[in-house]
């Protein structure tokens, strides 16, 4: 150690106390690296000063953890029964604070090696860079690194570390410093075991001299220090950590309790992810998942998030790094040792250790979470009720974990109740023998989804078909592709391979002259509707039904129109029913007379009728002036054949010719021949 009297930094210009040591102390100058990093933290203006107690906090854990395994090991002890606690005073006359512990402490060496000198290389290299750069990005630089002890002269004037070392062989010592040139070392009359750092507060930094706001400081950064911090005899952090206890050892309340500590309610979580990892990345998470889904969390990217700690240190809150966004409805804390404490929240070095964690938790959860539904289904399926169409994004978003999620999936089924949830390997296990795809429907709710034209066929060959009732299960089933081998096939296309290939299902009036007339007088009706009329092989009863030639299902049609109102879908195929009364009967009409202005009415009707069930007629007031027309003549009709006094004058609310266009009604122009018969 060179001794040095002259202080070629010392730029502050005021007589420094560590110039002139105490009696029988020494003056040591700092490294030049330490002398520019000193100079540069005193002269920042950093927005996170709070910081410097987290550091000094942390030390004083750290000493005492280091005391404690002292003891482990048997060595004498100074003070072997002093309780292990921090404690914090505020002096407000003398705008100092003093943090003290009972750890460890540090013997003379230890002063000089430990807050002397840069022993770490990657200060070094901090500092380097420091130095190199322009004053604006400096602050960032700092905010990018931790500098621990240093950090204290954010806020100090003049810091004195008054130390007595655990060996009871070696004196106290008491380090000064103003964070200038140089720092002295003199003899202290200190005989108990630890630490004590007297803070002389900056004149800009006396935000500090007041208790309460210390107290929420600890409360932010150190409630799960495992030592307690003590102010004017109170414990200021009353929290366990018990995220590094071992499973075993937790409570079910003490979950609870914690839950509800984190998410500043009252219910308990509905399940609870503890976690210990120890390679490629060391961390401990307990994650919870909350009893419900909050719209926040469905719709908002500003969701809660993670709290992420360093060694049961604070780091940081709402980080959305650690899970990715699938799984964001889970609550909870991660707390790595790899993580370095770092005065600013946000550094690549952090990133990259997130980055690890976040592969690996994802993977963990996902286990879990096959575990849950392994060892209690319903408890799993009431989780993928409220979770499920939070989860199902990572299917588009997280190829690695595909499969992991396809086997978490969950699906309401055409082949059971409402509360029955299926797997896709359920599914496969139940398919007939020489089905080849995995057929599903998209829509609203599982009352529009039984009434879907669509399912007749397959109900009627007893082939399963998944309901999906979310709005994003369109697009989450177009990216699954397939499952072993079996690929997905929406009921409501154009061209269903399953049809195709089946020549049972053709209807026996299918290629009749009068079916053929049928289709080409509705093909010219509709022109503009509808890309296509086509006698259909998926219907039984219904008498038509509308299908989507371009992969578009009627869902995803209806979230393009909510995102999009000039959204135009292409247009879809209609197909008829020929075995259906009402077809049959409209196909002898065309035979007879084409020109029948009923037959234009049934059309748009028909038309209509299939727009409803599947939720997309836009304007349905054309659609009930004709409903009304068609039923005056009906009624007509039937007071005719009753025999009744014929009516004198027709419906005038009847208006409705082609859909969204009113227009002058059949039944207005031929209401003197109401008996007419198709
Ligand atoms: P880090 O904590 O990352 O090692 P710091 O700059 O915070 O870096 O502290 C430097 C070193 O000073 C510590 O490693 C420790 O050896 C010593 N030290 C700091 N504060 C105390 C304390 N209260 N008691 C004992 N040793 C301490
Ligand atoms: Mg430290």
């Amino acid at each position: 150690m060179t001794e040095e009297t002259q202080n070629p930094q010392k730029s502050e210009g005021s007589p420094s106390s560590a110039a002139n040591p105490p009696p029988g102390g020494e003056v040591f100058a700092f490294q030049a690296e330490m002398r520019q990093l000193l100079s540069i933290i005193i002269h920042s203006l950093y927005s996170e000063r709070e910081v410097f107690l987290r550091e000094l906090i942390s030390n004083a854990s750290d000493a005492i953890n280091k005391l404690k395994f002292t003891l482990l090991t048997n060595q004498a002890v100074r003070d072997k029964d002093a309780p292990l606690e921090i404690t914090l005073e505020v002096d407000p006359e003398g705008k100092t604070i003093t943090i003290s512990d009972t750890g460890v402490g540090m013997t003379k060496d230890e002063l000089i090696a430990n807050l002397g000198t840069i022993a770490k290389s990657g200060t070094l290299d901090f500092v380097k860079r420091l130095a190199e750069s322009g004053q604006e990005s400096r602050q960032e630089l700092i905010g990018q690194f931790g500098v621990g002890f240093y950090a204290v002269f954010m806020v100090a004037d003049r810091v004195v570390v008054d130390s007595c070392p655990a060996d009871p062989a070696q004196p106290a010592f008491s380090w000064t410093s103003d964070g200038g040139g140089s720092y002295s070392l003199a003899p202290s009359q200190r005989t108990r075991r630890g630490t004590s750092i007297r803070v002389e507060l900056r004149e800009d930094a006396l935000e500090f001299n007041h208790g309460h706001r210390l107290e929420t400081i600890v409360k932010k950064y150190s409630s799960f220090i495992p030592h307690p911090v003590r102010m004017e005899g109170r414990q200021l952090n009353s929290q366990e950590a018990i995220w590094a206890s071992p499973k075993e050892e937790v409570k079910e309340e003490q979950y609870n309790e914690f839950f509800k500590f984190i998410t500043h309610g009252f219910e308990p979580p509905a399940h609870t992810l503890h976690i210990s990892i120890d390679a490629p990345v060391q961390y401990r998470a307990l994650l919870f998942v909350p009893g419900h889904l909050d719209n926040e969390v469905l719709y908002s990217r500003e969701y809660t998030g993670l709290h992420l700690y360093a060694n049961k240190v604070f780091i940081q809150a709402d980080n959305r790094e650690l899970l990715p966004v699938y799984l964001r409805f889970l609550r909870g804390v991660v707390d790595s040792e790899d993580i370095p404490l770092n005065v600013s929240r946000q550094t690549a070095q952090q990133g990259a250790v997130v980055a690890k964690i976040q592969t690996s938790l994802t993977g963990r959860v996902l286990r879990e979470l096959k575990s849950l539904a392994e060892a209690d289904g319903p408890a799993y399926n009431k989780l993928w009720a409220e979770y499920g169409r939070v989860m199902k994004e990572g299917i588009a978003t997280d190829l690695p974990n595909r499969d992991k999620l396809m086997e978490l999936l969950r699906f309401g089924t055409s082949a059971a109740g409402d509360k029955e949830l299926i797997t896709l390997k359920d599914y496969l296990g139940r398919m007939t023998p020489d089905q080849k795809e995995i057929f599903y429907l998209t829509g609203p709710a599982r009352a529009e989804l039984e009434a879907n034209p669509s399912l007749e066929y397959f109900k009627s060959k007893g082939l399963e078909v998944l309901f999906l009732y979310d709005q994003v299960d369109d697009f989450v089933m177009t990216s699954l592709g397939e499952y072993e081998g079996k690929k997905f096939a929406s009921i409501d296309q154009a061209d269903l391979d399953v049809l195709k290939g089946d020549e049972a299902a053709k209807k026996p009036p299918e290629n009749t002259p009068a079916m053929d007339s049928l289709l080409a007088y509705l093909k010219e009706a509709l022109a503009g509707h509808v890309a296509d009329v086509v006698a259909s092989r998926r219907l039984v009863e219904s008498p038509a039904v509308l299908v989507n030639p371009d992969g578009v299902t009627a869902n995803m049609e209806k979230m393009m129109r909510l995102m999009d109102t000039h959204y135009r879908p292409a247009q879809k195929v209609l197909e008829i029913n020929p075995a259906n009364p009402l077809v049959a009967a409209m196909a002898a009409m065309v035979q007879t007379d084409t020109k029948e202005p009923l037959l234009k009415e049934l059309a748009l009707q028909l038309l209509e009728n299939c727009l409803l069930v599947e939720g997309l007629l836009e304007k349905p007031g054309a659609m009930v002036h004709r409903v009304q027309s068609l039923m005056t003549q009906a009624a007509q009709m039937r007071a005719a054949q009753m025999g009744g006094a014929k009516p004198k004058t027709a419906s005038k609310t009847a208006r409705a010719e082609t859909p969204d266009t009113p227009a002058k009604t059949p039944a207005e122009k031929k209401s003197a021949k109401p008996g007419k018969k198709g």
